[in-house]
């Protein structure tokens, strides 16, 4: 079987649509399980499902806060370097296998057949990348046979086993990425994303209280929001759903089961007859800056600076380089990940001698804020409308960097929320179109 994971370009020919329209893939969050009372809840909604027909295969995140307290006992006793090591693995993952047996347990009380699954066990193998692993293949066959005898199965969320026969994570918010694979090894019609929100909204709600809810929203502008930081899905996921044709609702378990319910719905492009020129505004504060000084002004410092970087599997967002006149030493800027800045910092200071720059300073004290639709591509004057909504508040831009249906700007973070606010209103995403 191919690798499942969209290391692959996504937007490639889907290879596994729906097989078996009666198979349905649900999954849970951490705010979802939060306790006893809230998985009873979730129980009835698998109940609800098994009811009407379906062949149910869920999934779950640990309870809620569950995998910061482990997250934290690694950090204790490992230092910096353990979210890199399998056995901060093994400890991480111990949180959904808690509510895999939980929700199991219920089911089975309110006399539905039902058993729990660790990642191992339904053969969701993964690359060796210890906390943030790629999922290369699932055992379709045994979970589907489970399933098709009537048996609901509660597979562990996030984890997975390597070729070395290790458990891994799939990185922060995980649980999303196995639904969705689970989804494409099963042939599920669908797969059902239950969060503490009943969809993906123009933004953050719980920042802009006037969000609104979108019913329909493209797999590319998810992936955009995704990769940008709205947290509602995990990147992956949405990559693995466009890649595989998933259909993808996202929709709130905080409710108890209705039909009909409140959901955003992901789907292929030309599914949407509009094409917005904004979907959404997606603010990310998890952001830090690093800018290296005095880099000698002579080819291949840059190329040097990143495969460097690079070898030390460090994500680079947005790169500013100031223009040196001849002779004169370069500056070079760039963004990446808040948790990545310590082991950053790490790398340059090894290669500073050797690269010759002078000095580098961190700012952490940025925010990052994206507009994205899939109309923007063939609209003008989108980011001219952005910079000057942003200006009109005062809001100085550090970076800027776009792609064909985003635009992105670095501004300090105490105006995260006053630019969000400001970006939603100028674009009108609060009214209905
Ligand atoms: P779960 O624990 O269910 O995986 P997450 O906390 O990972 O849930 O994701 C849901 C949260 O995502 C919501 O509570 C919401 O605050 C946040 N969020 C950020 N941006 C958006 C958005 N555009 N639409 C909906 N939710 C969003
Ligand atoms: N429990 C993991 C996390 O908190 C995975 C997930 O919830 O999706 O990141
Ligand atoms: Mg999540």
């Amino acid at each position: 079987m191919r690798a499942i994971d969209a290391t692959a370009d996504p937007r490639s020919t889907p290879v596994s649509r729906a097989r078996h329209p009666d198979r349905l893939v649900m999954k849970f969050g951490g705010t979802s399980v939060a306790d006893l009372e809230r998985i009873e809840r979730v129980a009835r909604h698998v109940m609800a499902a098994v009811k009407a027909g379906r062949k149910v295969c869920v999934t779950v995140s640990a309870m809620a806060g569950e995998t910061d307290r482990l997250v934290g006992l690694t950090r204790d006793a490992g230092g910096e370097g353990a979210s890199r090591k399998a056995d901060y693995d093994a400890v991480v993952a111990s949180g959904e296998q808690v509510t895999a047996g939980l929700l199991a347990l219920v089911l089975q009380r309110e006399g539905v057949p039902a058993r729990s699954w660790h990642g191992w066990q339904v053969g969701l193998k993964t690359d060796g990348t210890h906390g943030a692993a790629a999922i290369l293949d699932i055992d379709g066959e045994t979970l589907g046979a489970a399933i098709d005898s009537g048996e609901v199965a509660v597979v562990a969320g996030f984890q997975g086993v390597t070729d070395e026969q290790r458990i891994s994570t799939l990185g922060r918010g995980g649980s999303d990425t196995t639904a969705v694979a689970l989804a494409a090894a099963l042939g599920a019609s669908q797969c059902d994303i239950y969060t503490d929100v009943d969809g993906v909204y123009t933004t953050d709600p719980r920042l802009v209280p006037g969000a609104r809810r979108l019913d329909l929203i493209s797999f590319e502008e998810m992936l955009e929001m995704a990769s940008q930081g709205a947290k509602v899905l995990q990147t992956r996921s949405v990559g693995l759903g466009m890649l595989h044709g998933v259909p993808i609702r996202v929709l709130s378990s905080l409710e108890e089961p209705q039909e009909n319910p409140p959901c955003t719905l992901i789907v292929d492009e030309e599914d949407i007859m509009e094409r917005r020129v904004v979907s959404a505004v997606v603010p990310s504060r998890a952001e830090a800056k690093l800018s290296l000084m005095g880099i000698p002004n002579v080819p291949g410092m840059s190329a040097a600076i990143f495969t460097r970087l690079a070898a030390a599997k460090v994500n680079i967002d947005m790169i500013v380089q100031s223009q040196a006149r001849t002779g004169e030493a370069a500056n070079l800027s760039f963004t990446l990940k808040e948790d990545d800045l310590a082991r950053t910092q790490a790398a340059l200071a090894d290669m500073k001698d050797e690269i010759g720059f002078t000095g580098v300073l961190a700012d952490q004290n940025v925010s990052k804020v994206s507009i994205i639709g899939v109309g923007m591509n063939d609209h003008s004057g989108v980011a001219a409308q952005m910079f000057e909504t942003l200006a009109d508040r005062g809001i100085n831009i550090q970076n800027i960097s776009t792609s064909e249906i985003k635009i992105s700007v670095l501004i300090p973070a105490e105006y995260t929320e006053l630019a969000v606010r400001a970006l939603h209103d100028a674009f009108s995403l609060g009214e209905v179109h």
